[in-house]
């Protein structure tokens, strides 16, 4: 592998002003990497030529882009757990939003738990985005949460005029007793009432009834997978497609882990069900057969399956079946993540990957041949597009002057203690990844730099208004 040296000249530096003029050997524009020249303007992208760059774009460029790095959209990651107020000792809106800007994330959605309040009432929603306007370093949204105690009574409507981008229910308990599980009658309850607003229901899909919890008290990891079968996946995916046929609702399969649900999906969307799907890199890039006994630090759920499943999930990606690829970023204090001797039944589940999702993800896709223009797809525009956040994950006049410089051929070398996160646990601990993010612009403003880091100013959270309505505010 071989790396062109770094120029003085080709790097981005802190400025003074956001730039407005970005001269890219190679960006990402209509879907292929060419040469291009973008302007931003208070906050958007108002010019794009795509032409060869002439000795004059490249003297006059506030931010000079030379291969092989590349200019990407900024990622968009929906699936974002924040956990702050209430569990801020987690994670909270200024270390998640570093980890984002780290990671060429230009924009997130925030989970409606594990913060407390969760994000079931207007008021809570109120909450969590007073907490985040004064910290965020990159867009934030919110989802918020279908529980059984907020149907029936004009809530999620409420919530859906408040500006989440739709709502996300559990099939089975989500861990906190804050965030209970729908039932099936609740779940066809859900589906109508979100049916009715066409607000995207997005469902953690696990059938209580499959899982064997007791299994995992165990420290090996072949325990804990037995303990979540991939039937526990099959039959409730099979419960919310009945749940969308019936009711016409939008739904979303978060967290896609068992590849046995890819057939199940399609089929359902070639009979017209409203279903979309996403997985998440972790499970992708990892496998049971490499996760040793007792590495909790790899535990989530559904769990991380074998090696012939991993590739199974990236043949539906690649065919479509799969619609895009999130973080699940959901991190705990490293005593919950490891305190617990090892033993899988007591660690808590979820891993932390905001900052590492796109090079784990190039990394693998970089060694099946599969080229950047897709991955950076798959997680910008894809779930941009499902989720109605217009202007976000492409390079386009009018879109967001949300940007990443990405070096593909970059050594990222990933050591836990030197995450923007707040607690150093990640599953990636240790390896070398492929490719780092140089820098990333929110809003046109410069918001990361690989030598600079994160540039801790504020930027306001975002809110769904209306049918792909949205407003940026840079406090730049
Ligand atoms: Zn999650």
């Amino acid at each position: 592998m071989s790396s062109t040296p770094r120029q003085p000249d080709q790097t981005p530096s802190r400025q003074s002003r956001p730039p407005r003029t970005v001269a890219a050997e190679l960006a990402l524009v209509d879907g292929v990497l060419q040469p291009a020249i973008v302007t931003l303007d208070r906050g958007r992208i108002v010019a794009v030529a795509a032409r060869p760059l002439s000795a004059a774009d490249r003297r006059d460029a506030d931010l000079l882009v030379a291969a092989p790095r590349v200019l990407l959209p900024a990622l968009v990651d929906t699936h974002v757990h924040v956990n702050e107020p209430g569990r801020t000792e987690w994670e909270g809106f200024d270390t998640a939003t570093a980890a984002a800007a780290a990671g060429g994330v230009g924009t997130i959605l925030d989970m409606p738990l594990n913060s407390i309040p969760v994000t079931t009432t207007v008021r809570a929603l109120q909450v969590k985005r007073a907490v985040a306007v004064s910290q965020t370093h990159v867009n934030v949204g919110f989802w918020g949460g279908a529980v059984p105690d907020n149907l029936g009574a004009g809530q999620l409507a409420r919530l859906w005029e408040a500006g989440v981008y739709g709502f996300k229910c559990f099939t089975s308990p989500s861990g906190v007793d804050e965030f209970p599980a729908l039932d099936d009658d609740q779940l066809l309850r859900a589906a109508a009432e979100t049916a009715e607003l066409d607000a995207p229901l997005i469902v953690h899909a696990e059938d209580p009834d499959l899982l064997a919890p007791q299994r995992a008290e165990s420290t090996v990891y072949a325990d804990f997978l037995a303990s979540r079968p991939d039937a526990a996946e099959t039959s409730a995916v099979t419960r919310v497609i009945d749940a969308a046929r019936r009711t016409g609702a939008r739904v979303h399969i978060l967290h896609v882990s068992s590849a046995r649900l890819l057939p199940l999906i399609a089929q359902a969307r070639g009979e017209g069900v409203r279903i979309t799907a996403e997985t998440c890199p972790h499970y992708l890039t990892l496998a049971a057969e490499e996760i040793p006994d007792g590495a909790t630090q790899y535990k989530c759920c559904p769990p991380i399956r074998d090696e012939r499943n991993r590739e199974a999930l990236w043949q539906g990606l690649l065919d479509g079946t799969i619609d895009c690829v999130v973080s699940d970023h959901s991190p705990a204090t490293a005593r919950l993540k490891l305190g617990a001797d090892g033993d899988w039944a007591r660690a808590w589940g979820g891993i932390a990957s905001l900052q590492t999702g796109l090079a784990a993800m190039w990394t693998s896709a970089r060694g099946m041949g599969i080229p950047l223009e897709r991955v950076a797809a798959w997680m910008g525009e894809a779930p941009a597009r499902l989720f109605g956040l217009a202007g976000r994950g492409v390079i386009a006049v009018g879109a967001a002057a949300d940007l990443a410089v990405f070096d593909p051929e970059a050594e990222l070398p990933v050591d836990a203690a030197e995450m923007q996160y707040r607690n150093p646990v990640t599953a990636w601990d240790g390896r070398t990844l492929t490719g780092q993010v140089d820098a990333t612009i929110v809003g046109g403003r410069l918001v990361w730099t690989a030598e600079g880091g994160v540039d801790r100013g504020v930027i306001r959270p975002l809110l769904r208004r209306g049918a792909g309505v949205h407003t940026v505010e840079s406090c730049a």
